[in-house]
């Protein structure tokens, strides 16, 4: 059970080094526990976080190892910062920075090739679900990531309904286990549950059988949310 914290574009490097040295003191249960939080402050969270089982990753990766990419970041990069993994393919990056299932691919790779961890998100819009388009979406997505990306063994994906990002709109345990279970018929590798996870939602969406984990948004940012999410998960 992994519950991975996407910290979006909040926390610079003193908050970040603040939060990190009292996660080290908190009590988080049995899960494995990743932070992402933005680029200028994981090397203040690697540091905080040394000596800990705690990963710190980050929220983003370019394909290239360098080259003219003004504003994107490379694998090896972070490796030398101490970076664990990477998010790759977040909503919020196809939404508003074009990202599509070719570039998740490429970043894929790229971030695997130089042995980081990747959460790649994958998830329907409201619209979509609303058509009865869900499956459909999900075979796309997650079957690009099939066909791109050969070696597996450090991938996750993590189920987000684009309608459930910051909403407060969470899935029902029934319909993250069911959307998890198709995702897995395409590809068999662990699924994070994303989306409005609450320290009084966790245990229930970490319950289900084919829930691996979960990526948590906005909840994330609190210590005490986080810590309870991640003991509510332990418990599952
Ligand atoms: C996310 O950003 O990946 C996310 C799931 O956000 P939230 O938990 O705030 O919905």
């Amino acid at each position: 059970m992994l519950i991975a914290g996407n910290w979006k574009m909040f926390k610079g490097p003193a908050e970040t080094g603040e939060f990190c040295r009292a996660l080290r003191e908190a009590d988080l249960g049995t899960v494995d526990v990743v932070v992402c939080p933005p680029y200028v402050s994981l090397a203040e969270a690697v540091t905080a976080l040394a000596t800990t089982e705690i990963g710190v990753a980050a929220q983003n990766v370019h394909w290239a190892d360098d080259g003219a990419f003004t504003g994107e970041i490379s694998a090896p990069m972070l490796r030398e910062l101490g970076v664990y993994g990477t998010i790759v393919g977040h909503s919020e990056r196809r939404q508003y920075f074009g990202e599509t299932d070719d570039t998740v691919v490429r970043r894929i790779n790229a971030a695997l090739e130089h042995g980081l961890q990747v959460i790649a998100c994958v998830g329907e819009t409201e619209a979509e679900r609303e058509a009865g388009e869900t499956e459909a979406v999900l075979r796309r997505q997650v079957g690009a990531i099939r066909d791109g990306v050969a070696e597996r063994d450090e991938l996750v994906i993590a189920y987000e309904p684009v309608w459930a990002i910051g909403t407060g709109k969470t899935a029902t345990p029934e319909i993250a286990q069911e959307a998890h279970a198709f995702v897995k018929t395409i590809l068999d590798v662990p699924v994070l549950y994303g989306g409005s996870v609450k320290p009084d939602n966790a245990g229930a969406l970490a319950a289900q059988p084919d829930v691996d984990g979960a990526l948590v948004g906005g909840a994330s940012l609190d210590l005490k949310s986080f810590a309870t999410i991640c003991r509510e998960a332990s418990h599952s």
